[in-house]
């Protein structure tokens, strides 16, 4: 057989066959067969007769009744293991009944026998059915446990007939006409309760949706909280794995921070200038009176010289205006200095302003993700390249790192300036976003370099992704006004080993990145 092919003993066995003047029949060719091949010949299962054996076992107790049952099974199964045990089991039993051995639970139900594929799935449940039905009602049962919290625990009703079922199914020999009609009973119950709990989702989805819009109403004029809110809308919306709704959370606490944040800002800054707007209004309306009082009192004075005829007269008018004249003074020097003070305060208060929006962006750069691109920042990256990490050794699967360099970048600032640079910036984020998968990760690692992790996936697919990158950013053109821009990048990937720390990993891709960008930029070079 070693230097022979089938077809060429086949060939030699017909030759032999015609020598040796034997009638070919399938014994006769069979043999010379084996002898040329040098196999032994496996005789056939005798199934038939086998058959008839059990069909005169004698079942005069329950106990050969059953092995009888098992014998009959293993013959149609042509397992002839198991017809081994069930004839030594059904010799164990004689006339006594008693505890019964087990039957033949080596046979293999995962491996059926070429006669078991050829049998009607009725057999199934012919003479094996109470062993096998147990087994059967046991598995429906878990499984109706493992499914069941997912359709929601409030309904008591519910809850109770699943009890109810359960212990049905588990009774030994149980009711299978009950079960069954129990299980429809259930199955009903199940479609409305998964109807139900869909509708639950996609509520509580669409008030998240509310509550994102309100808050992004509520920050027109933040653009960091807007482009946030917007992060967030497309984080939430489905298909919704654990993982998008983890994004999601982190989003939202960062978005919730810095609205108390400004919030709180912004009725500090409030009530200090309604304050400083009293005391100058207050200010006002005493500089007025008294300049009032003091144009009446001159009135007075002059229409008091025009009558006077004697010097004596006019003495004290005189003292009167000059004793005016000086309240005057004094008033307005007190008015000055009040003003000089506000005008201190109006400045500490601008000051003080100043000093909280430093300490917002500082809170800004406590956050996770960046304010331009919406990605994650670097402690955001951290954080969720420790987590891949993790879930990378747990699962023991690929996870990728993929590090690009957006390739002429400064002639992009230098001939279309700076703000055009950061709008280009922010365009290949959303590009790559939409081009990901949801579980995949895109951070902003440095100026114009970004990070993306590939869960799941081996370093012939991490570049494949980052090709497929590349793709959509010649198709997903950057308008800046209404000229075009080509964004091309070159990247670097590598596969992160099982025991490699992140740094290691992120540096070999920079490193792979760098030989793209010499070997003539906008490539993916593996690491
Ligand atoms: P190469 O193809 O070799 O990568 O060339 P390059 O011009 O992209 O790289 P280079 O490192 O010389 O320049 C990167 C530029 O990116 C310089 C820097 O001013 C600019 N940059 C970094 N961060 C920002 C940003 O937030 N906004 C804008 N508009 N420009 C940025
Ligand atoms: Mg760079
Ligand atoms: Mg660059």
């Amino acid at each position: 057989m070693a230097d022979k092919t089938v077809p060429e003993i086949a060939r030699d066995t017909l030759k032999q066959l015609a020598l040796r003047r034997l009638a070919p029949t399938p014994t006769n060719y069979q043999v010379i067969f084996s002898e040329i091949s040098g196999t032994p010949v496996e005789p056939p299962f005798p199934v038939e007769q086998l058959r008839r054996i059990a069909h005169d076992l004698p079942t005069r107790t329950p106990g050969q009744q059953k092995q009888r049952s098992l014998f009959e099974y293993a013959v149609n199964q042509m397992h002839w293991d198991g017809v081994y045990r069930a004839l030594v089991a059904y010799g164990s039993f004689g006339q006594k009944t008693g505890a019964e051995p087990s039957g033949f639970g080596s046979i293999d139900p995962t491996e059926p026998t070429a006669a078991a594929k050829m049998r009607p799935a009725v057999a199934v449940l012919s003479p094996a059915a109470p062993a096998l039905t147990a087994d059967f009602l046991e598995q429906i049962a878990r499984l109706i446990e493992f499914a069941r919290p997912a359709l929601g625990m409030d309904d008591t009703r519910f809850t109770e007939q699943t009890r109810e079922l359960l212990l049905v199914m588990r009774q030994p020999n149980a009711d299978l006409v009950r079960v069954k009609q129990m299980l429809s009973t259930f199955g009903h119950r199940v479609s409305f309760a998964a109807e139900d709990q869909a509708e639950i989702k996609a509520t509580l989805l669409h008030l998240l949706r509310l509550i994102m819009e309100n808050i992004s109403e509520l920050s027109v004029d933040d653009r960091w909280l807007k482009g946030q809110v917007e992060a967030l809308m497309s984080a939430a919306t489905p298909p919704l794995t654990l993982r998008r709704l983890d994004d999601v959370e982190r989003r939202l606490r960062d978005v919730m921070q810095k609205q108390a944040e400004a919030k709180g800002r912004a009725v500090e800054a409030q009530e200090e200038m309604r304050l400083m707007l009293g005391t100058f209004i207050e200010r006002l309306s005493l500089i007025t009176d008294s300049t009032s009082a003091f144009g009446g009192k001159m009135e007075e004075s002059a229409r008091v010289i025009e009558q006077a005829k004697t010097i004596e007269e006019l003495s004290p008018v005189l003292k009167e205006v000059v004793a005016a004249t000086r309240g005057m003074a004094a008033n307005t020097l007190s008015a000055r200095d009040e003003l000089r003070g506000l005008r201190e305060r109006a400045e500490a208060t601008e000051a003080e302003i100043v000093k909280l929006h430093m300490e917002l962006d500082r809170v800004s750069a406590q956050a996770r993700h960046d304010p331009l691109t919406g990605a994650l920042n670097r402690k955001g990256l951290d954080e969720a390249l420790n987590r891949e990490i993790s879930t990378m050794r747990r699962k023991d699967a690929a996870l990728c790192v993929a590090l690009l360099d957006i390739d002429n970048f400064k002639k992009i600032n230098d001939t279309l300036g700076h703000t055009t640079g950061d709008q280009a910036l922010a365009h290949l984020a959303q590009v790559a976003r939409d081009s990901m998968r949801p579980q995949d990760t895109l951070a902003r690692y440095g100026g114009e370099e970004f990070v993306i992790l590939l869960p799941d996936t081996p370093l012939e697919r991490g570049i494949d992704a980052m090709t497929r990158l590349q793709r959509e950013l010649t198709k997903s053109f950057f308008l800046a006004g209404s000229e075009k821009i080509l964004i091309t990048f070159s990247a670097g990937v590598a596969q992160v080993g099982m025991d490699e720390d992140t740094g290691s990993a992120i540096k070999r891709a920079d490193q792979a990145m760098y030989t793209a960008k010499r070997s003539g930029k906008n490539r993916v070079l593996g690491a």
